[in-house]
């Protein structure tokens, strides 16, 4: 029965943790997979996770859209405490299996009740957003996002292209911490962008993965889609707390739909509601627990807001250590914009034979595009990566 099923390639970052797991090298630093670890180079576990993790009311079956409670925290978290949108009940949200789950929800969503299929997704993104688009059935476009030559945002090209792009069509748009450039626009140029998607009645699509990872502060992270919500009629957002709450492995987060008013919302939640039911019934409990429990204990949230403060601190301190290690080694290379870039990801410019290189010659692994996961750095390896990179780049 399966002698006609082909060998798949692996995925490009998964699979480069099954080269790096596999390399024997005790030099070896795995800058590939977005998971932050503490200074030790170690899985991080956050105390405000430790803490609320422990006692568990039950182990019975949540609702098909999850625990409301949780839900409800979820809402709050993206949209704002004080968020009209929120007291108005016009938002119909779901839990999902973490970001990912909440991007093919909602792509699934889109592609059965949109008029349009296309999707505008940006140049370059997270590959695994090409994957699920076209798993949905949608069309997927792309948009210019990156200006290789400048190491930089191209804005002009951001306009440009959704200026071109048919009305109703969906826009792919990341909250913040644009993976994998780390370059997101200024509150003006997002301005400019929400005024662009308003007037062209494009519909947005917005992945939040990274809320609170790029400037330690949730509230500034969540900008554009707050500013977004209170300017146009609808969009959609799959939220993750993969690397907020360092719950990688739970597969929590959530989908929201904003809707025009509580009756609509009333309608959309039933649909994904029909959606997920076939998939996978109901979410998994755990995750949920966690961070219901954290957002609903005031001493919880404080400590978890802390952690994450220390968590963005500590990528953006190794950013100007790896800068700084770099120029003492004597590289005449511009590295300035891996300060500049934000969140996770530093983009760091090299190419392919040089990420290669990195690989071949030093056990440093990144993705081919030149992506380095930054989490992967510590004061114990800085130095060395720090070399490798002035030794492929000379
Ligand atoms: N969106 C972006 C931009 C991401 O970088 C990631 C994780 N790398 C995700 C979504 C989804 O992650 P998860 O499914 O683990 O929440």
């Amino acid at each position: 029965f399966f002698s006609s099923v082909k060998m798949g390639p692996a995925d490009p970052i998964l699979g480069l943790g099954l080269a790096f797991n596999a390399d024997t090298d005790p030099k070896k630093v795995n800058l590939g997979v977005g998971v932050y670890r503490g200074d030790d180079g170690k899985p991080f576990v956050l105390e405000s996770v430790k803490k609320a993790g422990g006692a568990y009311p039950h182990m019975e079956y949540a609702p098909i859209s999850g625990p409301p409670g949780f839900v409800g925290k979820a809402q709050g978290l993206a949209f704002g405490e004080n968020s009209t949108a929120i007291k108005q009940k016009r938002i119909a949200s779901t839990q999902s299996l973490s970001g990912t789950g909440g991007l093919r929800v909602v792509s699934d969503f889109l592609a059965r009740f949109l008029p349009s299929k296309k999707i505008y997704v940006p140049n370059p993104s997270w590959g695994n957003h090409l994957n699920i688009f076209k798993d949905s059935g949608l069309d997927v476009q792309r948009y210019s996002y990156f200006d290789a030559s400048k190491n930089a945002l191209n804005f002009e090209g951001i306009l440009k292209d959704l200026n071109a792009a048919p009305k109703d069509s969906i826009v792919l748009l990341h909250a913040c911490a644009h993976n994998p450039t780390g370059i997101d626009p200024t509150k003006e140029q997002w301005a400019e962008i929400i005024n662009l998607v308003s007037t062209k009645q494009l519909f947005p699509f917005v992945d939040m993965a990274y809320q609170g990872f790029a400037s330690g502060d949730l509230d500034r992270d969540a900008y554009a889609l707050r500013s977004l919500t209170e300017t146009v009629p609808n969009l959609a957002l799959a939220q993750s707390f993969a690397k907020n709450f360092g719950l990688y492995g739970q597969r929590i987060g959530a989908a929201h739909f904003v809707c025009k008013d509580a009756e609509e919302a009333d309608r959309v939640l039933s649909q994904v509601k029909i959606l997920i039911r076939p998939m996978y019934s109901n979410p998994p409990i755990h995750g949920a627990h966690i961070v219901d429990t954290i957002l609903s204990n005031p001493d919880l949230t404080k400590l978890w807001k802390s952690e994450l403060k220390d968590m963005a601190d500590r990528m953006n301190n190794i950013r100007g250590r790896l800068v700084q290690e770099l120029a003492a080694l004597g590289s005449t290379r511009d590295w300035s914009h891996i300060t500049k870039q934000i969140g996770m990801m530093a983009f760091t410019g090299m190419s392919k034979a040089q990420v290669d290189r990195l690989k071949a010659e030093f056990h440093v692994y990144m993705t081919d595009d030149g992506r380095a996961a930054i989490s992967g750095l510590n004061s114990q390896n800085v130095q060395y990566v720090a070399k490798a990179f002035h030794e492929v780049t000379k």
